[in-house]
């Protein structure tokens, strides 16, 4: 099987850390870099059973200009256009701005969504389940995968859930 997932989330969830989890190589670093950010980095995982290709998304966040309008646009055409999105949140914190303007931008996506509670390596085991009861009426999730970027927990769950929508 094969296909397109597109990550989503605001600065600093961890969404370059997933992808370089994901892929096992340090593809996404350069999307730090402004100029590289608008554009998407491809990241391709290849397993025997699958092929999944996938798209760092620019910033979704509340433009402040035309350009900005532009480029929420653009994100948010791309997201219509994958097999799976994976919106990264922070594990630390419950929904904030930048977290309820990405969801609300979201809600007319047919996508299926995944969100990710990212950094769960931060937090005790038994205040995860808060945190997601916390981020799950952002919108009609179609998983929920709490996970580890950095440690790599829960990725190989992850990457099988996603192949089932593929
Ligand atoms: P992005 O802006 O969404 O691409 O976020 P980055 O991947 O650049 O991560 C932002 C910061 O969070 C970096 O310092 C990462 O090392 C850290 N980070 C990412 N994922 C995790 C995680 O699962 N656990 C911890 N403890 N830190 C993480
Ligand atoms: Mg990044």
């Amino acid at each position: 099987r094969s296909g397109f997932v597109a990550l989503v989330g605001r600065p600093n969830v961890g969404k370059s850390t997933l992808l370089n989890k994901l892929v096992g190589q340090k593809v996404a670093i350069m999307s730090d870099k402004p100029q590289t950010t608008r554009h998407k980095i491809h990241s391709i995982l290849t397993r025997n059973d699958a092929q999944i290709v996938f798209l760092d998304t620019p910033g979704i966040h509340k433009p402040r200009h035309k350009l900005g309008e532009h480029l929420v646009d653009v994100a948010l055409g791309a997201l219509k256009e994958v097999d799976v999105v994976l919106f990264l949140v922070e594990a630390t914190s419950p929904p904030g701005a930048g977290d309820k303007y990405i969801a609300e931008q979201m809600k007319t996506i047919k996508t299926p969504i995944f969100l990710l509670i990212n950094k769960i390596d931060l937090i005790k085991k038994e205040e995860v389940l808060e945190r997601i009861v916390s981020y799950k009426d952002l919108l009609p999730f179609a998983e929920v995968v709490p996970v580890s970027a950095l440690a790599g927990d829960n990725v190989e769950r992850l990457i099988d859930t996603i192949v089932k929508y593929l």
